[in-house]
């Protein structure tokens, strides 16, 4: 048995072979030795409220149900591109919705898992845009615009700020380091799993005096990227787009 974690796949309709690398990726994996679908965000490059009517987004949804229903849960964390997700869409799709942080025990190891953004305490303008997009007050003004309004505000904000919208790897402030150490050593893991960087790799540090491991899943463009968890040992695989 394992458990399976994606993100960043950035999925948009201009983008129509990285949903399809999604779907693949789906049934390749569809046998009663997964455990459970973990998707740590930026599942989607944008989204504007659960009420968007794009059609992608309903066969995506589809998809997620379709899946589910063989018994996988799912479960999804927000990221810094579609945080506006919400219980309409998780109804839909079957998926449970994780806050970030959140920690799950698996085989007796515990696994921190997180989007990333979070952790790139450099950028202090994104960190203050973050602050203010994740509080209730806020969300609740921006929904109740019309999806027109809303499609404008978002091409606004594409305009003005770079690290919202930026893709490129080169372009995003990779972590902090003292923060990675200071989130792993207040949720006593040993192991974190993030994304949002688009840096893959198993990183090896240092906490609390003992050996510890923060795994970076991958963005899909041109490889897809997951990391599965079979026992205790997690690997770290992609393929081609
Ligand atoms: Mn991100």
């Amino acid at each position: 048995m394992s458990l399976l974690f994606i993100s960043d796949l950035h999925l948009h309709p201009s983008r129509p072979e990285v949903t399809q690398a999604f779907y693949r990726f789906l049934s390749t994996h569809q046998t009663n030795k997964i455990e459970a679908l973990y998707i740590l965000g930026d599942f989607f490059e944008a989204w504007l409220g659960d009420d968007d009517d794009t059609p992608m987004y309903h066969e995506v949804i589809q998809r997620l149900h379709d899946y589910s229903q063989q018994g996988i849960p799912i479960y999804f964390m927000h990221g810094n591109r579609d945080f506006l997700i919400g219980e309409r869409f998780a109804r839909a799709a079957n998926l449970t919705l994780l806050t970030d942080p959140t920690v799950i025990t698996y085989n007796d190891e515990n696994y921190l898992l997180m989007h990333g953004d979070s952790l790139c305490t450099k950028d202090s303008d994104y960190m203050a845009f973050r602050q203010m997009t994740r509080t209730a007050e806020w969300q609740q003004k921006i929904l109740s615009l019309t999806l027109d309004e809303r499609r404008s505000y978002a091409s606004s904000l594409r305009k003005t700020s770079q690290s919202m919208t930026s893709l490129k790897a080169a372009d995003i402030l990779d972590v902090t380091p003292a923060d990675v150490v200071r989130v792993m050593e207040e949720h006593s893991v040993r192991t974190l799993i993030h994304g949002h960087t688009h840096r893959p790799n198993t990183h090896t540090l240092t906490v609390n005096d003992s050996p510890a491991r923060r795994i970076v899943l991958g963005d899909w463009e041109t490889y897809g990227w997951y990391l599965t968890i079979n026992g205790t040992t997690p690997s770290l695989e992609h393929f081609s787009i």
